[in-house]
């Protein structure tokens, strides 16, 4: 039986629901059955990617829930490796999206990474395009920095709704979460659990046993708390499918807050591109 609807947060015309699946290195039919798995369980969120290589697994697992498609919100991303670094391959490249994932729209798609290779000045317009179109019904980007945002901007002529960078308690984002916050663009945090670092923490484990809950679930309230932002947690396992969901109703303390603040360190991010490293801001 699926939950109630849980919370959403709202950016242009987006409604999007606070918390959704992380799918990076879910693969084979365990992504399947993952996906098939939360949706089931109360999931309204989902989030792949091109270069994840599991659109299929995806859609499937979509399939395989029976949760009827206006249900829940799916993005998306189109790495500039998937444009084969040609604009004008956009089009086609989230055409192969929707194929592969088996729905006539995603919710949200984002563009992966910036690329200098590829302009902005072409692939803005077009992916304000394919909103127009119907292809996806909100556009977005991830891994911009305040100057790539600026600069995309200028080329959009829709809502650009959410950058999703790395986000968790270990990492510096507070220049660049202002400046969304300025421009209405959703924050929306991946790797939000540090990609497992969180568990390990003293402070947060301090702080997880007070409330009687996991590391892992202080890390996603923690990011919850500020109302600019949302958060796709990875997990393959079944088993802790319910606890991230369940993250959305810990109630953090303003010295909670404060404490888990205090963990932001320079040299804190742990996601790197191949072969491109745009300059961060804080
Ligand atoms: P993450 O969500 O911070 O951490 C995932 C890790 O935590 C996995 O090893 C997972 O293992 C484990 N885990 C999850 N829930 C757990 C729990 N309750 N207890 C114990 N272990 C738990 O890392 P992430 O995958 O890097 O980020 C999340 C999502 O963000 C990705 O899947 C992807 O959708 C997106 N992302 C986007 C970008 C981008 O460039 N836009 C980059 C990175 C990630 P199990 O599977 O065994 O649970």
């Amino acid at each position: 039986m699926r939950a109630k609807t849980y919370n959403i947060r709202t950016a242009g015309q987006a409604n999007i629901p606070v918390l959704g699946l992380g799918t990076w290195q879910s693969t084979g039919q365990d992504c399947v059955d993952v996906v098939s798995q939360a949706l089931k369980m109360g999931y309204e969120h989902i989030d792949t990617a091109q270069a994840y290589d599991n659109e299929k697994e995806v859609g499937q697992g979509i399939k395989q829930s029976g949760v009827s498609r206006d249900k829940f919100f799916l993005t998306t991303k189109i790495f500039p490796d998937d444009m084969k670094f040609e604009p004008e391959k956009l089009v086609a490249a989230a055409k192969r999206s929707l194929e592969d994932l088996d729905t006539d729209y995603v919710d949200l798609l984002l563009l992966h990474w910036p690329d200098d290779r590829v302009p902005l000045s072409e692939t803005i317009p077009a992916l304000c395009e394919l909103q127009k179109q119907g292809l996806t019904r909100n556009i977005g980007v991830s891994n911009f920095n305040i100057a790539n945002i600026i600069e995309a901007e200028k080329y959009a002529d829709v809502p650009i709704v959410v950058n999703q960078v790395e986000f968790h308690p270990f990492i510096k984002q507070k220049t660049l979460q202002t400046f969304l916050n300025n421009h209405h663009i959703l924050l929306e945090a991946y790797s939000p659990l540090a990609r497992g670092d969180v568990f390990d923490n003293d402070i947060m484990k301090e702080i997880a046993d007070k409330h009687n809950v996991t590391p892992a679930q202080i890390s996603l309230a923690w990011i919850l708390s500020d109302k600019h932002r949302i958060a796709i947690p990875k997990t393959s396992n079944p088993d802790h499918l319910q606890g991230n969901l369940d993250a959305i109703k810990v109630q953090l303390s303003a010295d909670d807050i404060k404490k888990i603040d205090s963990l932001a360190r320079a040299d804190g991010r742990k996601i790197k591109h191949p072969d491109y490293s745009p300059e961060w801001d804080d």
